[in-house]
């Protein structure tokens, strides 16, 4: 990918599911089979309208995409959430507002907040700030309340996407969000994961499990998106998948490294750390947070932190303040046989408390360690109180670390370091690594080793802390996606002008676009020969115009690839050869 000078890409991998889900061919709606990887109760309906624009010529017409989450009633066993329903969307292009008339429905009749947020060429999620009408606090049921937004001049309404959240202040429970962390589900996902996952050693499996990762993230819902860095005159990839909150300037994070060393299939290092990330997506994913919350794998922690520290530098949405992270780094592997457990030397004089804790136990390995640095003390207490109170079975040992860690170097070696030295809250939750896991760097390192129960107790510990931090809102969310459907042949619409070169092309598509709008992202799709969105990224600007995306992994045959700048739309067929 490009833009060097950038630094940082944010780049949605896949499509936003709504549009996977519904494809217009013709005046025909069509629905195709939803696949939808967990249990999420969600129902759908689509509303089609056209508007006729009196004082200019018209030859577009806007299809209304309605994705309603409805949220099972077990999320919210005390309360169910309030949601909209009924929604009608019209479109006034002359004064350029977007109505939407909507239900406001509560089963206890509270009194419900309704915030619009807008996604404008497939970013983020921010707060609409141009609305009037019913939204806000101190709303209750009834029915045909109406808001109207207003977007701004010259922007294209077909890039919009817009999502009504709509939330009481009933706080859904942790207790019910950690019943729902499964072992079963975590040996799935470290099975999906395992195996050497090295950039040299085995660069394709490093590569299946990102696109594993991403692809898991996306059909949860989230705006999956990557990092690219480069390295070795390589570009890696960082995965990233966000659920943006209410309050769009504090963000909550949780790792763990995917990649492994080069001769092991890593199982405890780190598949275990991914395992527990994919299941706080699978688990959260279900809920709307008043911060935003962000579900990431770093990659290269083994060659040196290398992607932590690409994303502490360059990753971090300008302006954006980091609540915490949490870092799973291998919290798979317990003891609890005597001498299990090694403690490093001038541990005792550090943290003379814990060991003899440790010692007093017979040395066994049958804890998890909370590590904090001095800057994170709010994080690292929040994980030693939810882990007491949603797992209470979990012991945890606590290594509270003066300043940035320096004194005990052992405990910056994994992605949590590059936050601490950007003076980030940020905790590792380890199981200790070599000073108990004697697979540790070897091919002995096999999900043979592994404990599912402590890896789930431990990940039900870092989900709950996640929650807290993140602050829970007892929410529903309907998204609401006004695109323009012509992704039939080329076109070109006068202000934008698209060339795809060399065609047919081959793992890298690479393409030339210029258009009246200057600045902006562009928003790249990539449309299959059936019409299904097969890939969805966003893209920087940059002087020269000349652009690529990734297409390996696609399918040869032909595609429709279509760029969006929020203005101006063009698109252009491509074929793709093996
Ligand atoms: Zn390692």
């Amino acid at each position: 990918m490009q833009s060097k000078g950038v630094g940082c890409i944010y780049v949605p991998v896949t499509a936003s599911f709504q549009l996977d889900m519904f494809l217009q061919i013709g005046n025909q709606l069509t629905r195709r089979e939803i696949c939808y990887t967990h249990s999420i109760a969600l129902s759908l309906v689509l509303y089609q309208f056209h508007y006729i624009c009196s004082t200019q010529p018209c030859h577009m017409r806007y299809t209304a995409l309605l994705l309603i989450h409805l949220l099972p009633a077990f999320l919210a066993a005390q309360n169910h959430a309030p949601s909209a329903s009924g929604i009608r969307v019209s479109h006034d292009a002359a004064s350029r507002q977007i109505t939407v008339t909507y239900d406001l429905d509560d089963d206890e009749g509270d009194t419900v907040a309704v915030v619009l947020q807008q996604s404008i060429g497939g970013a983020s999620f921010l707060n609409a700030t141009q609305v009037t009408g019913d939204h806000g606090a101190g709303l209750t049921a009834g029915s045909d309340l109406s808001l109207t937004y207003s977007y701004e001049e010259g922007l294209n309404p077909a890039g919009i996407r817009l999502r009504l959240l709509v939330f009481d202040d009933h706080a859904p429970s942790i207790a019910d969000m950690v019943s729902r962390v499964s072992a079963d589900s975590i040996r799935a996902h470290l099975d999906s994961v395992v195996g050497v996952r090295h950039f040299a050693a085995a660069p394709q499996r490093l590569e299946e499990v990102s696109e594993y990762i991403s692809r898991y993230m996306a059909a949860h819902g989230l705006s999956a998106h990557h990092q690219l860095f480069l390295a070795n005159n390589t570009f890696f990839r960082n995965m990233i998948g966000r659920r943006e909150g209410l309050n769009n300037q504090k963000l909550c994070l949780i790792n763990a490294h995917y990649d492994s060393v080069d001769d092991a299939p890593g199982a405890d290092d780190n598949g275990s750390g991914v395992a527990g990330v994919l299941e706080a997506v699978r688990v959260l994913s279900g809920y709307y947070f008043e911060n935003n919350v962000q579900f990431t794998t770093f990659n290269l922690e083994e060659l040196g932190l290398i992607g932590s520290y690409n994303y502490v530098n360059s990753g971090i949405v300008p302006g954006e303040e980091i609540v915490g992270l949490i870092n799973f780094e291998m919290i798979g592997y317990y003891s609890d046989q005597p001498n299990s457990q090694t403690i490093p030397p001038g541990f005792e004089l550090l943290f003379p408390a814990q060991v003899t804790q440790i010692i007093g136990n017979q040395s066994r390995g049958d804890f998890i360690i909370n590590c904090g640095n001095t800057a994170s003390n709010a994080l690292y207490t929040a994980f030693n109180q939810a882990a007491a109170q949603y797992v209470p079975d979990l012991k945890v040992i606590g290594l509270p670390v003066p300043g940035n860690g320096q004194i005990a170097p052992d405990l910056r070696r994994s992605d949590h370091a590059p936050f601490w030295d950007k003076g980030y809250p940020a905790i590792m939750i380890t199981d200790g690594a070599e000073t108990r896991n004697h697979n540790y760097h070897s091919p002995n390192d096999d999900v043979s080793t592994i404990d599912y129960d402590f890896l789930t107790r431990v990940a039900s510990a870092g989900i709950a802390t996640l929650a807290d931090i993140a602050r829970p809102l007892n929410a529903t969310a309907t998204d609401i996606d006004l695109s323009v459907i012509a992704a039939t042949g080329s076109a070109r619409d006068g202000k934008s002008s698209l060339l795809i070169r060399p065609n047919p092309a081959k793992d890298f598509l690479s393409f030339t676009y210029r258009s009246d709008n200057a600045t902006g992202p562009l928003l790249v799709t990539v449309i299959a020969e059936d019409g299904s969105t097969v890939g969805r990224e966003a893209i920087a600007r940059n002087a020269g115009h000349k652009y690529g995306i990734r297409v390996k992994g696609l399918a040869p045959g032909p595609y429709i690839l279509r760029i969006s700048d929020g203005t101006s739309q063009a698109t252009g067929r491509f074929v793709l050869v093996q």
